[in-house]
């Protein structure tokens, strides 16, 4: 417990070294992972509180006892009524501007919690938590890589399934069977099974489609360990690739690769994000890879920074994100290759362990 403690105060001193740039002396944090990062509080609701002289959590009744074995550096609060609880903690700490997550709360509870303070007291802050969790440390990055541990193991087992005349969903529930058998608490999202034609949707459902020699399969998968999620995809062939598939598998592999040797602490994201889609654009598939190349991933699978055109973050030292170009050939098949990095000051170390070479079962 005394490393973590050590972790969450660290955490602490480093939001509230800026409370005085924010021009905010006090901070409301609502989403719940921001409040599990800060204090160690997994509840599913709740409010912290964090001023310069300490941080304090309100919860309810349900909450009481487990927010004060996991937070015991917090005050706890419980409150009936949240926010006569949160109106209540700021008068008595005499708060005079309180920053909040506005994109964590909605339109009515912010109305509500206006209409009860003083004029001009609530600060809406986005932009300035948007990158509070990327930057890991090494007990999240040992975190991450167990989550990975586990989802290969599950991997391995289920490609023994993987055949001619299996559906897709039946491949996706198994892969959440043995990500859980194995120690998952719940997958990181659903698990994407996307064979044949259903693989040139980016985001699939897996349906009762049956597996068929020839077809590629997309997995996209994830296990979660004490909150932190694993994020990896594998685009396998059944049976025997055609020319043109290796051809354009080669293509996706080049663009993963270049951008993963890109990456290192001080390179922008959107030139991360340019590399990879210069290689597949020169092939002329640009039109064919719809999304960003990566994300960052930790409590929430996705999360800053983002790896995309638009991006106008700094990839620092730390930060773990995925790297994901596909192509997706309405009417054919599809195919994305995903890996975990964790970025360093002169490369970076790939967290996920599954090969990406082109792989026939
Ligand atoms: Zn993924
Ligand atoms: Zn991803």
């Amino acid at each position: 417990m005394g490393g973590e403690a050590t972790a969450y105060r660290r955490r602490l001193d480093r939001l509230l070294e800026r409370l005085p740039h924010l021009g905010v002396d006090a901070i409301l944090f609502f989403e719940m992972n921001n409040i599990r990062y800060l204090t160690g509080f997994t509840g599913s609701d709740g409010v912290f509180i964090l001023r310069s002289d300490n941080g304090v959590l309100l919860v309810d009744g349900r909450y009481t006892t487990q927010a004060g074995e996991e937070a015991p550096q917090c005050e706890v609060v419980q409150y009936r009524d949240k926010i006569g609880g949160i109106v209540s903690v700021l008068g008595e700490k005499e708060v005079k501007r309180a920053g909040f997550e506005a994109a964590a709360i909605s339109v009515e509870f912010h109305e509500k919690l206006r209409g009860k303070l003083a004029p001009g007291m609530l600060i809406p802050l986005t932009e300035a938590l948007t990158g509070l969790r990327s930057v890991k440390d090494g007990q999240e990055v040992l975190l991450l890589r167990r989550a990975v541990d586990i989802a290969t193991d599950a991997l391995w087992q289920v490609i023994e399934e993987m055949r001619p005349g299996v559906e897709e969903r039946t491949i996706a529930l198994e892969m959440d069977y043995r990500m859980r058998a194995l120690g998952s608490e719940e997958t990181s999202f659903p698990t994407i099974v996307a064979s044949g034609l259903n693989a040139a949707l980016p985001h699939a459902h897996p349906g009762p489609r049956k597996l068929e020699d020839g077809d590629a399969v997309v997995m996209d998968f994830g296990a979660v360990h004490a909150g932190y999620r694993s994020d990896e995809t594998c685009t396998f062939v059944l049976g025997r690739a055609d020319k043109k598939f290796r051809e354009v598998y080669s293509i996706v592999k080049d663009a993963h690769d270049r951008a993963i040797e890109a990456v290192r602490a001080g390179a922008a994201c959107r030139e991360i994000d340019r590399i990879a889609r210069q290689v597949i654009e020169k092939k002329g598939y640009g039109q064919h890879f719809s999304h960003g190349t990566g994300h960052g991933v930790g409590l929430d699978v996705h999360e800053a920074p983002r790896l995309s055109a638009l991006s106008d973050q700094v990839l620092e030292a730390g930060m773990v994100v995925t790297i994901e170009p596909g192509i997706y050939l309405p009417g054919h098949w599809g195919i994305r290759i995903e890996d975990m990095v964790l970025v360093k000051d002169d490369g970076c170390d790939i967290l996920t362990k599954i090969s990406k070479e082109l792989k026939i079962i």
